[in-house]
């Protein structure tokens, strides 16, 4: 077997697997080396079961609303099981998917860890191989603190694993995993409690989205922890655990805790130094603007760059390396700028650009707002109510629209198309020149006065 390659790519994860393949696209030889499972952690305990964990929690809410609507619904109970099952088959299918993806474009799987040995050769297991190109893109995984008996915990890993609904949870952390996974566990009837350091949840966000998530969340039943983190984890009785917190909160009677406390880059077994790769302080790889590395031909993308940790910023970065080093286009790079993010808390968040903060520091006076808060048509019939508010953030004489942020039922779904049109230079005028779609809650962000 022939083990040079033009392009080994370190990971089969979203970025990854899209530089290795469109590299093979362009006509590359190229292997991605992955230790799992093809997918990564998107695909495995990321975005995909995530999400029909929160299509479970959507279809619980209709449920809970259905009588609002005239049904008379009698409910049989929730089998967590099944949904579970259900999921894994679907990420199952995905996995071979993946094989034959792979196969039909040309680019080999190789099953091991790999780890440097010099700039150009990797070993993975009891095999060497070379490649003009090498592209570290191994991810990350949860971070657990150092607490007493933090182990007793679960991370986002865990709980893609538990079989069984924890009926009484708390989460520690205030990012994208604790405020999901809060949301959906509530909404599919755990009791929750968030334990948060500070005293607000989401906190780079637009301001206007993390307190009015905190108001709805804590409306929905979820006991919100302010100011205060975990000092010591133990066992209270029979599988369940006693949680102290500082300031004297003490939680009893947990069937799970979670530590959503963010994640570090998985780059002890790489053994970087003997490329000579550099790393920070906390083990991310730093890139130019270009995905390059410190070492010429050893490029890093996705999770391990400590940049905008989502799929698709890194299948967007892959594919442009790969069309720079193979596809004869020089000035392809990924542009970190104006990336558009879906939070999928109840209700969900939708976001691009920059908040009213920080576009008053960069434009001052030059900066224009627009904003709404209102109740969804949908929730003018119900008994459980989500509020949905909106902002556009503008500056300058021509009100460009440097920031749009929506949370409220459907701004999963809405923004990526005005996230088009913002990167296009949209204005508030060209927003009002297009004929709103009615009666929806997205007519109102080309509507707003
Ligand atoms: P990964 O997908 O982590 O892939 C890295 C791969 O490298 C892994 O398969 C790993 O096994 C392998 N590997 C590691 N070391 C080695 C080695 N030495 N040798 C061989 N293989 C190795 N993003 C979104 O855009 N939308 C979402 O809704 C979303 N939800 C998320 C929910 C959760 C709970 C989490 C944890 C993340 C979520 N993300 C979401 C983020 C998204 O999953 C990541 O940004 C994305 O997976 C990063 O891709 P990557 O290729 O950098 O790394
Ligand atoms: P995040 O970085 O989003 O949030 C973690 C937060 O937890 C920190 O910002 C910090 O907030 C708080 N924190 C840190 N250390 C501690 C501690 N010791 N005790 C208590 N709180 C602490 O990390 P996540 O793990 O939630 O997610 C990782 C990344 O994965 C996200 O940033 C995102 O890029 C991606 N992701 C994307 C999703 C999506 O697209 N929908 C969904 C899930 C993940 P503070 O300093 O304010 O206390």
């Amino acid at each position: 077997m022939n083990n040079h390659y033009d392009l080994i790519a370190i990971g089969g994860g979203s970025g990854g697997l899209s530089v290795a393949q469109r590299a093979a696209a362009h006509g590359a030889r190229t292997a991605v080396v992955e230790k799992g499972q093809l997918g990564g952690t998107c695909v495995n305990v990321g975005c995909v079961p995530k999400k029909v964990m929160w299509y479970g929690a959507t279809v619980a809410g209709a449920l809970r609303d259905a009588p609002d609507y005239g049904f008379s619904l009698q409910q049989q109970g929730f089998d967590w099981q099944k949904l579970v099952e259900r999921r894994e088959t679907y990420i199952q299918g995905i996995h071979s998917w993946y094989h034959t993806y792979l196969a039909d474009n040309k680019v080999d799987e190789i099953h091991g860890a790999a780890r440097f040995l010099d700039t150009h050769t990797l070993q993975v297991g009891n095999e060497r191989y070379t490649a003009d190109h090498i592209v570290i893109s191994p991810g990350g995984r949860p971070q657990i603190p150092d607490t007493p008996g933090a182990e007793l915990g679960i991370t986002s890993d865990g709980f893609f694993a538990l079989t069984e609904q924890p009926r009484e949870v708390a989460i520690v952390g205030s990012g994208y995993i604790a405020v999901e996974l809060a949301g959906l566990l509530n909404a599919l009837g755990s009791r929750v409690t968030l334990i948060l350091r500070k005293h607000q949840l989401l906190r780079e966000f637009e301001p206007m989205l993390r307190e009015t998530l905190m108001e709805e969340m804590q409306d929905s039943g979820i006991n919100i922890i302010t100011n205060s983190s975990v000092s010591e984890v133990s066992r209270d009785g029979e599988g369940t655990l006693r949680v102290s917190c500082r300031g004297g909160i003490t939680l009893t009677g947990l069937d799970s805790l979670i530590w959503a406390i963010g994640r570090i880059p998985n780059t002890e077994e790489l053994d970087l130094p003997a490329a000579g790769v550099a790393m920070d302080e906390k083990g991310f790889v730093p890139t130019d603007e270009w995905q390059n590395t410190n070492v010429a031909g050893i490029y890093a993308i996705g999770d391990v760059t400590g940049r905008a940790a989502l799929t698709p910023v890194a299948i967007a970065a892959g594919r442009r390396l790969a069309d720079r080093l193979f596809g004869g286009k020089p000035d392809s790079r990924l542009i970190y700028e104006n990336i558009p993010t879906v939070v999928f808390s109840h209700p969900p968040i939708g976001t691009i650009g920059l908040s009213e903060d920080e576009a008053r520091e960069l434009h001052g006076d030059a900066v224009k707002i627009y904003q709404t808060r209102f109740t969804p048509m949908y929730h003018a019939f119900t008994t459980h109510k989500h509020v949905t508010a909106m902002k556009l953030v503008c500056v300058g004489a021509e009100e460009r629209i440097v920031g749009c942020h929506i949370i409220g039922l459907g701004a999963d779904e809405m923004l990526q198309g005005f996230a088009v049109a913002i990167n296009m230079g949209a204005t508030k005028a060209d927003f009002d020149n297009t004929i709103a779609i009615h009666p929806t809650s997205a007519e109102e962000l080309v509507t707003m006065r």
